[in-house]
């Protein structure tokens, strides 16, 4: 995952293979983010 520096909008690795550039407002900066794996532990 991506995080936009201009916007602020996350955006999938998937579209960006073809250029690094945000798809909502064109910034170039991106952050790169991992991707946060949310590990549920069941409550009980
Ligand atoms: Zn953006």
């Amino acid at each position: 995952m991506y995080k936009c520096m201009n916007c602020g909008k996350e955006i999938s690795g998937e579209d960006l293979k073809k250029r690094i550039r945000c798809p909502f407002c064109g910034y170039r900066i991106l952050l790169k983010k991992r991707p946060e794996i949310g590990k549920r532990v069941k409550a009980r």
